[in-house]
């Protein structure tokens, strides 16, 4: 399809919220994903202008057959964008020159009347560009599949200056140009300035790499699953969480992968096999219908239950629509189901420990969800204590939420995001998952020792671990 029509696609994709623009974008098999992202998310970024302009202008009336998200996205592309491209943009220019004369009198009326000069200065505050919040880029190494060291060492002999592990987020927040460290707090995981784009780089399409936001690393990190267990991640696709799972279980044990959606599951069948992970079965189905009876769970003493949400914590969902809040309507769905999904995770009769996460900004969807369960277990399960030293903590809505992590681009230089750890009361299990972070945090030497003596064999690295 050509660049016009598939962005119009991926507009109305975001609409009927089949996903967000980037995933969308890397679902809709267009080769040059870069000029489609921009197309889209500036065409999003007017979208108040361009509704205004075109339906003042009267194109829709005058062309019965243009759809509106492709009449969008031309206009865009008329008015405010590069001009027309490629084999297909003659067509449309020939379209939309028999209105162009009317469509400039609109936008030109518009500033008039906003009392503006310039095109930028028509967008609302929040989607003004440098207005989005800017995070570093995170790159989780897949230890499935080589080292931190041997990265490390790959970026330094490509120009990239190696600043050893931060001290601090401050260190995170100064980095720039072709400078990275290592993240002060998550092992595995490097930091590069937020406009290193890595999604073409040999070591990511090799799978030794993940391109992962750091709050969607402590889900896992924070269930530390031992090797040999099995682990239930219930809402699972595409499988970035999973694919992390399976790095704390060194591939040996099991982990139970459900979803309901077909498609996403089939990027993250490509996704983990990418990846390195032999540990996973992945099963399309309502985790909701899992019966905690069933003797193959009987051994699942972790649950990874990062359910659909409203989004609003996702930088994307930031850039995309920064005005739009979820309706009242929306959180009570998705918080029932939320609820639902936890209650029926505190059902399966081995189970230890659970993390429940959301890239959510709304206490519906957060610290309602977690008291409601932890009420409705009626004591068999409370929260962890977690991470003292993370900034940003759960809204103090009832005793213990501030075991819960919160974290924002502005308090921990990360996407939106929500934590909760649950664990069984009986279970004097605090004390060991204390003991399992700790060796996580531990002192970079233990780490490094770890590393090479835990990363997978030679044969598995595009770079040795030496
Ligand atoms: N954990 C994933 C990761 O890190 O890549 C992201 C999960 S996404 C937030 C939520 C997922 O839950 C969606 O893929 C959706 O299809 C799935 N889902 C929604 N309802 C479900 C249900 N009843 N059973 C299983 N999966 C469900």
């Amino acid at each position: 399809m050509a660049l016009y029509a598939t962005a119009a696609s991926v507009l109305a994709g975001v609409e009927e919220r089949r996903g967000s623009v980037r995933s969308l974008v890397y679902s809709s098999g267009f080769q040059n994903v870069k000029p489609l992202y921009a197309l889209v998310c500036e065409t999003r970024r007017f979208d108040t202008v361009l509704d205004a302009v075109i339906t003042r202008a009267g194109l829709l009336r005058a062309e019965k057959k243009l759809r509106p998200h492709l009449a969008k996205v031309l206009v865009y592309e008329l008015l405010l964008g590069k001009g027309f491209q490629g084999s297909g943009g003659g067509r449309w220019k020939a379209l939309l020159d028999r209105h162009q004369a009317r469509l400039k009198a609109e936008l030109a009326r518009l500033k008039v009347q906003r009392g503006v000069s310039c095109n930028e200065d028509l967008l609302e505050a929040g989607a003004k560009p440098g207005s989005a919040p800017q995070v570093p880029r995170y790159v989780r190494v897949n230890t499935l599949k080589t080292c931190s060291d041997d990265v490390v060492d790959y970026f330094k002999r490509k120009g990239f200056f190696y600043q050893g592990r931060a001290s601090s987020l401050e260190d995170l927040r100064t980095l720039e140009g072709k400078h990275f460290l290592l993240d002060p707090l998550l092992p595995e995981l490097l930091v590069f300035p937020a406009q290193t784009d890595l999604h073409e780089h040999p070591l990511y399409l090799a799978g030794h790499l993940l391109l992962q936001d750091k709050a969607s690393c402590l889900p896992a990190m924070l269930l530390a699953p031992p090797p040999g267990s099995h682990v239930i991640d219930a809402c699972a696709a595409p499988g970035n969480k999973t694919s992390h799972l399976a790095a704390f279980l060194k591939n040996q044990g099991k982990i139970f992968a459900f979803d309901l959606d077909a498609k996403r599951l089939a990027s993250m069948a490509t996704l983990l096999a990418r990846a390195g992970v032999s540990c996973c079965e992945l099963a399309e189905g309502d985790f909701l219908a899992v019966s905690p009876s069933d003797p193959r769970y009987a051994q699942v003493q972790y649950i990874l239950l990062d359910p659909s949400c409203s989004g609003s914590g996702m930088l994307s969902r930031q850039l995309e629509e920064p005005a739009k809040a979820p309706s009242q309507e929306r959180l009570r769905t998705l918080a029932g189901f939320q609820l639902r999904a936890l209650c029926h995770a505190l059902t399966f009769p081995a189970l230890k420990r659970l993390v429940y996460s959301t890239c959510s900004l709304c206490q519906e969807e957060n610290e309602d969800v977690v008291q409601r369960a932890l009420e409705e277990s009626s004591g068999a399960f409370r929260l962890a204590p977690t991470l003292p030293s993370w900034p940003h903590r759960g809204l103090k809505t009832f005793p213990g939420a501030e075991h819960c992590l919160r974290a924002s681009p502005e308090a921990t230089l990360t996407g939106g995001f929500f934590v909760a750890v649950i664990e069984r009361a009986e279970v004097s299990s605090l004390a060991s998952h204390a003991e399992a972070l700790a060796q996580l945090i531990s002192s970079p030497a233990t780490r490094r020792k770890k590393r090479r003596k835990t990363a997978a064999g030679p044969g598995q690295h595009l770079l040795p671990c030496s």
